[in-house]
């Protein structure tokens, strides 16, 4: 209601929150048990605005956006097989590969080791005589520093596909109350409660990429403040599915969620 009232006049704020939102309206939150109860559970519950931003949504969502539940198959990598290649034979994007599988070192990918590749439906044999071209980057980019701790803990979850499923963000592990602080400056584009998430904050920052905070105990900002880098915004708490204090951190390019620990210091 509000919501969209407030969107009309930038139009490419469509483009940036609402994916966010409907990717975290989809998201169930950090526990394990729960998972299933709200993916289909009872739409009606959820409060007006979210229902608003699903509907607006779905036409924006990117292609292959299953936040839930994570399609694709597991590749065991042999001896000999580099990541590149095994991503140019699935024809998928290495960094978002790296990513997923929290492979931030090319050089240290042990044979045996099984990753998850997005979107396959089976599993291929990689022919290490196969010629690729040079097209596409061998390396893997590492933005660290680009954001801070938002708080400081023990990382108790990370980002990845386990189980096949999708955690799109890193928990971190903190005593409630303790200061959630904005990882980089931008502004608020959202700051309420979400199924599975709780209390929650998001900032969108000047290039395309955002932030989440979740299950907060409270926030202290509104939608449209600015903030600055390590401004508090709010408290760690346990609000939404969260089976204890903790926060829920998620990095966003374009409203796709990306590897958090490929930005932190
Ligand atoms: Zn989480």
């Amino acid at each position: 209601m509000g919501q969209k009232a407030g969107n009309e006049n930038d139009p490419m704020r469509k483009w940036v929150i609402f994916p966010v939102l409907l990717a975290i309206v989809a998201h169930t939150g950090c526990g394990k048990s729960t998972i299933r109860s709200s993916s289909s559970g009872s739409p009606k519950k959820a409060p007006t605005s979210h229902t608003l931003s699903t509907k607006r949504t779905s036409s924006y969502a990117p292609k292959g956006s299953g936040w839930k539940r994570a399609r694709g198959v597991y590749h065991r990598v042999k001896p000999g097989e580099t990541l590149w290649r095994i991503c140019k034979t699935y024809g998928v994007d290495m960094q978002e590969v790296a990513e997923i599988n929290d492979i931030s070192d090319l050089s240290k990918i042990p044979a045996g080791r099984r990753i998850f590749i997005p979107g396959a439906k089976r599993v291929l044999k990689v022919d290490p005589k196969r010629v690729f071209g040079s097209k596409g980057r061998k390396k893997i980019s590492l933005q660290k520093g680009k954001f801070l701790w938002p708080v400081r803990g023990e990382i108790s979850s990370r980002f990845g596909v386990r189980d096949k499923r999708m955690h799109n963000g890193i928990d971190i592990r903190a005593s409630k109350g303790r200061s959630v602080r904005a990882a980089q400056a931008g502004r608020v584009t959202y700051a309420g409660s979400l199924r599975g998430y709780g209390k929650i904050v998001v900032i969108q920052h000047a290039d395309d990429y955002s932030t989440v905070y979740a299950h907060l105990g409270r926030f202290s900002v509104k939608r449209g403040h600015s903030v600055k880098k390590g401004a508090v915004i709010g408290r760690v708490g346990d609000s939404g599915n969260a089976s204890g204090p903790h926060l829920h951190f998620e990095v966003r390019l374009r409203g796709r969620p990306r590897n958090p620990m490929f930005y932190l210091p």
